[in-house]
């Protein structure tokens, strides 16, 4: 293999998910577009039936539901602010009128309003902890008096439930004029390895997915711009590609599959090797 002046094919395998989720159901927040989409339809094409929630982009998840049910999947869609209490106990609520069950929480919605420290309004702040953060509490909370109502269905899985936080590289890498942002998801790692060893015992299995730059619509400005992209945002890959959001998609099902049963309290980067310092990349 040449180690210099070798440019290696810019592609990610195609997406060949089996149905190892094959009889479970599962709910994703912010399912109408980007990586909760990707992991939606991930979901079904290996066998679940999903709740599609949304907040504003309705189209977006009827995109996400169509394509679950072109697998043969059975899809829901539910209009909820994970930010509010009364809207997650709601969907909640309807997840278990229209499935009987949960078995799979992902906990993805997320948001960003950037602004640097000394101009970060406290609206800025707090909506981003509220979506961010808060958003995955409430779901986390849902989803374990779920499954502890519920017990094991061995049927489906070896596990009471599964839970699996969308988090970022942010949760380690600091980001400036992103501290609303990184703060949140910097809680995100304790609020997930704490719900994890409290509930370990019961066969609930809690991780989280940290994702690097990936093609979604929340990096829109990233990758049209190719100045931005090229200069900037590849320098920070050492793999020297954006991450596609079933890149994504495929670690979340493994992590829901009991493919993953021994895997408790765990975080998978996916972020072509993001947090491996690419600073030092000929700077040793
Ligand atoms: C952010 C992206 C960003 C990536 C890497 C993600 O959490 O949502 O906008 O490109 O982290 O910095």
């Amino acid at each position: 293999m040449p180690e210099t002046n070798y440019t290696p094919p810019n592609e990610s395998p195609p997406a060949q998910i089996h149905p190892v989720l094959k009889g479970q159901k599962a709910l994703v927040t912010g399912a109408s577009k980007g990586l909760g989409q990707a992991v939606a339809i991930g979901f079904g094409q290996a066998g679940a039936d999903v709740l599609v929630n949304y907040y504003t982009d309705e189209d977006g998840a009827r995109q996400t539901a169509k394509s679950i049910e072109e697998c043969g999947g059975k899809a829901q869609l539910f209009k909820a602010d994970v930010a509010r209490e009364d809207d997650v106990r709601a969907m909640f609520r309807r997840m278990i009128e229209v499935f009987g069950r949960i078995d799979i929480c992902v906990p993805n919605s997320g948001i960003q309003l950037n602004a640097r420290v000394d101009e970060m309004t406290l609206a800025q702040w707090q909506r981003v902890i509220d979506v961010n953060l808060t958003g995955m509490f409430l779901c986390a909370r849902e989803a374990i008096r779920a499954f502890k109502k519920q017990g094991i269905d061995r049927s489906v899985s070896y596990a009471m439930g599964k839970l699996i936080f969308m988090s970022s590289v942010h949760d380690i890498i600091p980001w400036e004029g992103h501290a609303n942002y990184a703060a949140a998801k910097g809680g995100i790692m304790l609020l997930m390895k704490s719900i994890a060893q409290e509930v370990a015992h019961l066969r609930v299995r809690v991780n989280a997915i940290s994702p690097g730059a990936i093609r979604t619509p929340m990096n829109v400005e990233k990758l049209t711009s190719p100045e931005v992209f090229e200069r900037a945002l590849l320098k920070l890959i050492p793999a020297k590609r954006i991450g596609e959001p079933e890149d994504v998609a495929r670690a979340v099902v493994w992590l829901a599959s009991d493919e993953s049963d021994y895997v408790n309290g765990a975080t998978i980067y996916i972020d072509g090797g993001m947090t491996l310092y690419p600073g030092f990349i000929g700077a040793g």
